[in-house]
């Protein structure tokens, strides 16, 4: 799927609406660059672009599903994602100083009249998965004794509370592992 300069600039002078856009692609091997992330379905882009003053924006709704693995509890969990995106694209070199912009706007910049819209729809989709993906939120964990999934009942160890000033005080008397403590 790709995008013109010249075409969309002659739609618009010629006064007609905005390109439709229904675009359903699979994901490239860059999605799975974090451990976290299992399996993503296709996603489907539906949305419009038009050309103004130079620049092509872009405007709609990235739809997809993501297999994820939770940061607490390690068990996967599956979740459905609809992104806002909204991008603007001018042709050429960024300028080296952000002042030079004509408006404060978010910009990716492109040598080519034409070029491929799914790599930039695709940075939306790696965008908003999330940093630390909780199969909930307010998963309870692994069992710090055992190992159990917390979130499927309690497991009966005797985990002791910790009151915070002891905590710092264990830290202070227990050296940690050597590295990460020049002396
Ligand atoms: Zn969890
Ligand atoms: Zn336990």
């Amino acid at each position: 799927m790709r995008l013109s300069f010249s075409e969309l600039r002659e739609r618009a002078l010629e006064g007609r609406p905005p390109l439709e856009l229904h675009v359903t692609f699979s994901p490239s091997e860059r999605v799975y660059a974090r451990p976290e992330v299992r399996n993503v379905t296709p996603a489907r882009f539906d949305g419009s672009a038009w050309w103004e003053d130079g620049a092509i924006y872009l405007a709609g709704t990235l739809s997809f599903a993501a297999r994820l693995v939770c940061v607490r509890c390690l068990s996967e969990f599956e979740r459905s994602f609809r992104v806002s995106v909204d991008e603007t694209f001018r042709r050429g070199a960024p300028p080296a100083s952000a002042e030079d912009l004509p408006v404060r706007e978010l910009v990716e910049w492109v040598e080519e009249d034409a070029f491929d819209l799914l790599p930039h729809l695709e940075d939306w989709l790696i965008l908003s998965l999330p940093d630390r993906p909780l199969c909930r939120e307010d998963c309870k964990g692994l069992c710090p004794v055992c190992g159990k999934n917390l979130n499927e009942g309690p497991c009966g160890c005797k985990v002791e509370a910790v009151d915070p000033r002891l905590e710092a005080l264990r830290a202070l008397l227990v050296p940690e592992e050597p590295d990460g403590h020049p002396s």
